[in-house]
Formats: structure tokens, C-alpha cells, sequence
């Protein structure tokens, strides 16, 4: 059984109050033990899409943020580069996002990096024992650092029902290439009335599947295994997929994802979970949501399934039932959570600790 540490919050609480109880919680944890003097320790958060207001504030986070430089370790924040079109599609947007968001050096005092790279090359294959993977694609800044701290903001998801600890390490360690294999079986079409003849997506296909024909590409369909790099190389948008994908198979994958973000830091990773400004969609969405829910608290584990069944849990005792099931009745999203734990990732079962107590 884990341990899951938890601090509760008024609604709307303030910064100060907030910023106190996640070094509190850092503390009671014990955290302080993973990271070590001039490790390179990666903070894994999601700096929210243009318009988005509940994602985690920068401010919540400079004390804790301090609390590490103090070890001497060599802390950044960081995330990858999304699939969708939005402000973080590349790197150099996906900088500007984060300082007009407020994650900057000067607020900070830690840099920020994309760990994907400018677009979203950067990465390494990390063999998993999945059921739908035996590889995965895993941003290298995120995979050679020596330690790990992932920040999740929980909420809602139009996919997978629930977004937490298991979601941002699948998604937020994985290129966009990585994100496409998740999120759908690929079968890529080109857009002849979209699509330039730049010849990049045929450059870049691992299976040489992709052939110009009168300036335009076409994919040889049995050839490709689907690996999405020529989605997510297109300027242009001139590639189509579909999200034809069931919410189970996207969960499932999504775990696989998140065992390989973290299978070579054993001992090496702690995890917070924000029960705040909690939305029916994620951090992702180009726009202003209300809540579901008043705010409830703060989390932390070694455990990220632990982690995330707690602040399922949390969430149900504290809105009057299992509020994520009424807003997504199709999407189960107790599968990510009961896949990570059948690949050995954490516990189902957990002692909460309450920190404003003991
Ligand atoms: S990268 Fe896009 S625009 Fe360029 S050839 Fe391929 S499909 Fe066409
Ligand atoms: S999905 Fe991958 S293998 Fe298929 S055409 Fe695109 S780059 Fe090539």
C-alpha cells in the first residue's frame, strides 16, 4: 500500500497559503531524499494553453522551486510540444506561452525547456512490456534527467475522462509523434489541396512510405505502421488522422507511455496533484472554464497510480459522487489507473495521509 500525502485547501485560496502547504507537503513526504547535488531534476508541469486560467500559477510554485535549488540540484520546468494546433505546437510558441503565462527565469529563477526540442525531434525509443507498445517515444530532456517532480493540475478530459499524474507523464513526456501513436490508430491522408510538395514528411517517414507524385505526397498505406511523424512534421497541415480510437485502447497506451517516461528513475520521482480549479476539460483547451467543483487540496506521492486514485476518490467524496462519470459517461477513466498498476507502476490501494493533521 503507498502512502499519498494530502493537504486540503479553502476555495480560491491564495498563493501564499498555497505555495506554504506544497512545501509542507514536500516535507511530510520526505522528498527531499531523491534529489541530489548537480543532478539535472526536470519539473514536469503544463503552463496551459492561451485563455486557459486553471492551470497550475507560477507563483503557487517559487517556494517549492527554492526548496530544490537548496539540494543543489539543477531543477527546470518543463513540458513537450503538443499535437493539436494551439500556442505550443513548436517550441519557440510554446516559450512565449510559457512567460506570458508567467514561467520564466526572471519569476522563477529556474529555466524553462521544452524537452522535445524546437520540433519535437528530440526524443529516444525506451522499450516498455505493454500490451499495445513494446517501445515508446520519450522526450530526452525529460528522459536524461536524474530526477523527476511532475506538478499535475486534475480535471476532466473529452478522451480519457480524467487527466492526473498518469496523463501528464504519457502525454507531457512524449513527442508529438508519441502523443499521435496514443491518441489514434493512424491511418495518415494527405490533403492534395493543402499539401505544398516540401518533401519534409518524406524525409522524415521511417518506412520511406511516402512518395511525391506530381508536387504533391502520397502514402503508401502498406508500407506505414502508423508512427505519426509525418503528421507531426507537416507545416502545412495537409496530413489527416482520426481520433477512431476507443477511450479504453487511448487509456491503456497512455499508461504504457507513462511507464516509460519514468522506468529509468526508480527512487528518482515524486508527484503533486492539484485539486484546484477543477474543469471538465484539460489545461489544453484555448479558453476561460468554470469549475465542477470548490477547490479541495493538494496531493503528493511517491505512487503516481496511488496518487491519481486518491484524487479520484477525493474528488467523489467532495462534489457528491463521481462527478468525471456524469460529464463523460463514455469514458472510463479508471482504465489508465488500473493499466499502470497491472504494469507495476504504483498501488490501487493507499493510506491517506492528512498533513494539516499529523
Ligand atoms: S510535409 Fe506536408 S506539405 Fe510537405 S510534402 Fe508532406 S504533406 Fe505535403
Ligand atoms: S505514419 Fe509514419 S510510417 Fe506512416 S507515412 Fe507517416 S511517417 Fe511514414
Amino acid at each position: 500500500m503507498s502512502k499519498v500525502w494530502f493537504s486540503s485547501l479553502e476555495d480560491n485560496a491564495g498563493a501564499v497559503e498555497i505555495s506554504e502547504k506544497l512545501v509542507r507537503l514536500y516535507d511530510a513526504a520526505g522528498f527531499e531524499k531523491i534529489f541530489g547535488e548537480d543532478e539535472f531534476t526536470a519539473v514536469k508541469i503544463h503552463f496551459g494553453e492561451k485563455n486557459n486560467t486553471g492551470h497550475i500559477k507560477p507563483q503557487w510554485i517559487k517556494p517549492l522551486l527554492d526548496t530544490l535549488k537548496e539540494k543543489k540540484c539543477k531543477p527546470f520546468l518543463t513540458d513537450t510540444n503538443t499535437l493539436y494546433r494551439g500556442e505550443r505546437q513548436n517550441s519557440i510558441d510554446h516559450l512565449m506561452q510559457a512567460y506570458e503565462h508567467g514561467f520564466s527565469i526572471e519569476t522563477l529563477g529556474v529555466p524553462v525547456i521544452i524537452a522535445d526540442g524546437l520540433l519535437s525531434k528530440n526524443f529516444s525509443e525506451v522499450a516498455v512490456p505493454g500490451e499495445h507498445f513494446q517501445s515508446v517515444r520519450i522526450a530526452n530532456d525529460i528522459l536524461h534527467s536524474h530526477s523527476l517532480m511532475v506538478l499535475s493540475h486534475v480535471t476532466g478530459h473529452i478522451l480519457s475522462g480524467m487527466g492526473a499524474a498518469i496523463k501528464n507523464l504519457a502525454m507531457g513526456a512524449a513527442p508529438r509523434s508519441g502523443k499521435q501513436v496514443q491518441h489514434a490508430d493512424v491511418r495518415p491522408e494527405v490533403n492534395a489541396e493543402k499539401c505544398r510538395g516540401c518533401r519534409l514528411c518524406m524525409e522524415w517517414c521511417p518506412r520511406d512510405a511516402i512518395q511525391i507524385y506530381d508536387g504533391v505526397a502520397r502514402i503508401d498505406i502498406e508500407k506505414c505502421y502508423g508512427c505519426g511523424e509525418c503528421i507531426a512534421t507537416c507545416r502545412y497541415q495537409a496530413i489527416k488522422y482520426s481520433f477512431n480510437d476507443t477511450s479504453r485502447a487511448l487509456q491503456e497506451k497512455m499508461a504504457e507511455y507513462a511507464f516509460g517516461a519514468v522506468k529509468n528513475k526508480e527512487g528518482k520521482c515524486c508527484y503533486f496533484n492539484f485539486l484546484t480549479h477543477i474543469t471538465k476539460e484539460c489545461d489544453c483547451m484555448d479558453k476561460v472554464q468554470d469549475k465542477i467543483t470548490g477547490d479541495i487540496g493538494i496531493l503528493a506521492s511517491y505512487d503516481p497510480v496511488a496518487i491519481d486514485q486518491a484524487s479520484v476518490d477525493l474528488l467523489k467524496q467532495n462534489s457528491g459522487g463521481d462527478i468525471l462519470r456524469r460529464l463523460w459517461p463514455k469514458n472510463d477513466y479508471s482504465v489508465q489507473i488500473i493499466h499502470a498498476g497491472r504494469l507495476g507502476m504504483g498501488s490501487i490501494d493507499y493510506e491517506l495521509v492528512d498533513v494539516d493533521v499529523s
